[in-house]
């Protein structure tokens, strides 16, 4: 990287510092495809129940209640389920013992197969990277302080069961208040150990991580996969619910904890959040806008509202910003080497001219402009 970028928090922008709950939500949302036969006969359904599996990928219910009909939104289908409010519990076995490494692997192979190629040892160290790109992202402050022991215990599991020598807990060197959480519970884990790394952007992305952490091969897990690990390997059951957090400067910002698939405007209306002119899904700079009402929360991380004035294009100045900053050698602004984008978006976002840049953008009319 020829330069290295830290995002700078906006003053205007307050960091979500309380947790909020939608967990009854009236209907849920799965996604399907084509290939998928839905037992017809089966309409009533229990929590966590498996409902379909495509590929390694499995699909439980998250909520108790009948399965209605199948939707398009956004030109994908899902099935809907509307919710009893019984939660009924699917679950078979209670914690107990210790698991032996054959029942970890049993477990991990019922709830979240697509999950053991990414345990497979290719290093001695096992990373879970736990740095959030987007600064105003606060999830991991409210897992970390609910369930930090648990999280500890599952990677501890994990390091046994697949025999690795360490546990690596990737953090930013700015997050004080995770690195102080986080040191208070590692006393138990001696195995366990935090990884402070600079505070650049974009290191949540693997390619990145591994050019810094100077490494080829290496096994990574996200946050999101360690909590499924968690919920199957203690709780023996399939993870169901998700931490989204609201923020902007067009709303007060909150943690809310809610169910896979809630439809984005039943938790707006839950909360009496206007929809805004911009809303960003999952980042600050590469985060997909949405501009409709049709957004089913599954693996949404952080909704941030803006109020703010569209932004017009005008014509690239040559300030050599966007060619600077790439993490990845890129030319975006010739559109050249751009085999190797991995769609961080700073080019875009630090471009004065305010220009659609990146490998997405390589068949956009941009000849006025440049
Ligand atoms: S989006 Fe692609 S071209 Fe733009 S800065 Fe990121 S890696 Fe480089
Ligand atoms: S495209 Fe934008 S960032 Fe790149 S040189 Fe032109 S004005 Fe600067």
């Amino acid at each position: 990287m020829k330069n290295n970028f830290t995002i700078k928090k906006d003053p205007n922008i307050l960091v979500a510092s309380h947790l909020k709950e939608f967990l009854t939500p009236q209907t849920i949302y799965l996604p399907i495809n084509k290939e998928i036969m839905i037992k017809t006969s089966q309409k009533i359904i229990n929590k966590s129940q498996l409902l379909f599996e495509i590929a390694e990928n499995k699909t439980f219910s998250p909520i108790s209640g009948k399965i209605k009909k199948i939707v398009n939104l956004n030109t994908k289908q899902y099935l809907v389920i509307e919710n009893d409010f019984k939660e009924k519990q699917n679950n078979k076995l209670a914690r107990n013992k210790k698991l032996t490494k054959q029942e970890v692997i049993a477990r991990i192979k019922e709830f979240c197969p697509q999950l053991l190629k990414k345990l497979i040892k290719k290093d001695s160290i096992l990373y879970f990277n736990a740095i959030k790109d987007n600064p105003y992202d606060a999830n991991n402050l409210f897992i970390f302080k609910t369930y930090g022991n648990e999280i500890l215990e599952t990677l501890d599991i994990l390091r046994e069961t697949f025999s690795y020598q360490e546990i690596h807990l990737l953090l930013s060197e700015k997050d004080t208040e995770n690195i102080t959480c986080l040191t208070n519970l590692l006393g138990r884990y001696p195995f366990i150990c935090l990884h402070l790394l600079p505070n650049i952007y974009p290191l949540e992305n693997e390619v990145i991580l591994k050019k810094i952490l100077n490494k080829d091969k290496i096994n990574i897990l996200k946050d999101t996969e360690v909590l499924i690990l968690q919920k199957a390997l203690l709780e023996n059951e399939p993870l169901s619910e998700i931490y989204v957090t609201i923020s902007g400067n067009g709303v007060k910002p909150f943690v809310v904890k809610t169910k896979k698939g809630v439809l984005l405007a039943d938790l707006l209306q839950e909360f009496k959040i206007d929809w805004q002119q911009k809303v960003l899904v999952n980042g600050l700079i590469n985060g997909q806008r949405i501009s409709q009402d049709e957004m089913v929360l599954l693996d949404c991380s952080c909704l941030l509202f803006f109020i703010e004035e569209p932004k017009i294009p005008s014509p690239c100045i040559s300030c050599g910003k966007c060619l600077n900053y790439c993490p990845m050698g890129c030319n975006p602004v010739d559109q050249k080497r751009m085999s190797s984008c991995i769609h961080c978006g700073l080019c875009s976002f630090l471009c004065p001219s305010n220009l659609p840049l990146g490998k997405e953008h390589q068949n956009e009319n941009l000849d006025t402009l440049f």
